[in-house]
């Protein structure tokens, strides 16, 4: 599934491939994909032009200079293909639901085997009441994503700080992989309580680290051009390499890279997900006052 540093790196590449250009045409393969496609999907698309770009959390906004915006959500395995607009590249290619063409020449390809995805048009005005975004925390490498945040949203939560990450209500894009690495990297062990952190003496020390960690993991991991789990591609084809820099993520077994750390990375469930962490560095942060 594509998490925030995926669904960032996408974005970007069709920033770079379309941003200001028109939308001349669109195809649609099919009338759904996770919801149905929104009423006249294609008359509000074609013919506007792109003015600029933005997500929030794993969703990518299109804004468009007739004030609407495209809302897109990759599900479990959707993507953009980039790809010159000749005879050779136009034809079918399977799984393929939606195609952009744009004034620069590009077709844009929307393809999505397990159909999870979504695509939502509404208006500039209304975005951040729309139902898909209007529940979801502060994006995690926005600065709305701190230590005091974090302390205050979790105060009152029975989960454990892993569950409370995935939370998207908290804070918006961590998924799976990034959780764990995070909770890793900030040597918070994953089955602390939220409880437990709130009440405990170094509190704020500990959310600041984490926050630290979740930022800088998301960073890396969009500088790497993202994780490649099953079948995340860049738009122009890519690999991203990110997994190659797993510390505990399908680790399991391993030995702990951290230096002087003798761990060994273990894989546990929490509400239903896996998590992997070492059983010797990441320690439990909830000690009460
Ligand atoms: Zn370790």
């Amino acid at each position: 599934m594509p998490e925030l540093p995926e669904v960032e790196i996408i974005k970007r590449s069709l920033c770079k491939a379309i941003d200001k250009q028109s939308i001349v045409d669109v195809k649609q393969n099919r009338l759904n994909l996770r919801f149905p496609f929104p009423l006249n999907f294609i008359d509000k698309l074609k013919g506007s032009s792109i003015t600029s770009f933005g997500r929030k959390a794993k969703y990518i906004l299109i804004y468009l200079n007739n004030n609407y915006v495209l809302i897109i959500h990759l599900g479990m395995s959707g993507n953009f293909l980039i790809q010159k607009n000749t005879p050779d590249d136009d034809k079918n290619i399977k799984h393929t639901h939606v195609v952009f063409y744009t004034s620069n020449n590009l077709i844009i390809k929307y393809i999505d085997p397990r159909r999870f995805g979504l695509m939502d048009i509404a208006k500039v005005s209304e975005i951040n009441q729309h139902r898909l975004l209007k529940n979801i925390g502060p994006d995690a490498l926005s600065n709305g994503f701190n230590a005091k945040y974090l302390l205050k949203k979790i105060t009152n939560k029975k989960c454990n700080i892993k569950t409370a990450l995935l939370d998207q209500n908290i804070v918006g894009g961590i998924g799976n992989i990034y959780a764990s690495e995070a909770l890793y990297h900030s040597r918070i062990s994953p089955h602390t309580s939220c409880y437990g952190i709130v009440n405990y003496e170094d509190s704020k020390n500990n959310m600041k680290r984490l926050v630290k960690s979740v930022k800088f993991i998301l960073n890396k991991a969009i500088e790497a051009g993202g994780s490649t789990i099953s079948d995340h591609r860049l738009p122009n084809g890519d690999l991203g390499y990110f997994q190659n820099e797993f510390n505990v993520y399908n680790c399991e077994s391993k030995k702990c890279n951290r230096k002087h750390c003798s761990g060994i990375i273990k894989k546990i469930k929490q509400s239903g997900r896996s998590t992997f962490f070492c059983d010797s560095c990441q320690e439990l942060q909830d000690h009460e006052i």
